[in-house]
């Protein structure tokens, strides 16, 4: 297992083997396509378990991909049926389903912090098994 920290971005890029996951909301309102690279199966692969107020509250677990990896079904971030939420430092708005209420994905909206970096929720992907997810604590409180 890698030493680093940093979490990885995934990119279409990579030369690792990829891997499509299926992704909704509860209600599937909301249904999107997310390309990995390499795939959660991986063993170098890990999420992101956040300890700042809302990851905490929320239980996200995180995979970092360009917007590129992902691709909408149904509708899309700009939709007025998925509500945005913001805090703090107002630097990263959160994305949840205004009918069921499931915390899909963040991103910041600062231009050069994390720019075209999206976090994703997995427990919103389909077919997998979170138990066999390698978790790393990131202090995102300090952020
Ligand atoms: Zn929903």
């Amino acid at each position: 297992m890698s030493e680093n920290r940093t979490p990885t971005v995934h990119t279409l890029m990579s030369n690792a083997e990829s891997k499509k996951y299926q992704a909704s909301c509860h209600c599937q309102l909301i249904r999107y396509n997310v390309t990995l690279s390499p795939g959660l199966d991986d063993p170098d692969s890990w999420v992101v378990e956040c300890n700042c107020s809302i990851c905490s509250r929320n239980g996200y677990l995180n995979v970092y991909v360009q917007t590129e990896c992902i691709e909408f079904e149904t509708i899309g971030l700009e939709s007025e049926l998925v509500e945005k939420y913001r805090f703090g430092k107002q630097r990263v708005q959160h994305y949840f389903c205004s009918r069921c209420g499931s915390s899909i994905m963040a991103e910041s909206i600062e231009p050069g912090f994390y720019e075209g970096v999206k976090a994703l929720n997995v427990r919103m992907f389909k077919d997998v098994d979170l138990k066999t997810l390698q978790r790393r604590e990131v202090d995102g409180r300090s952020l």
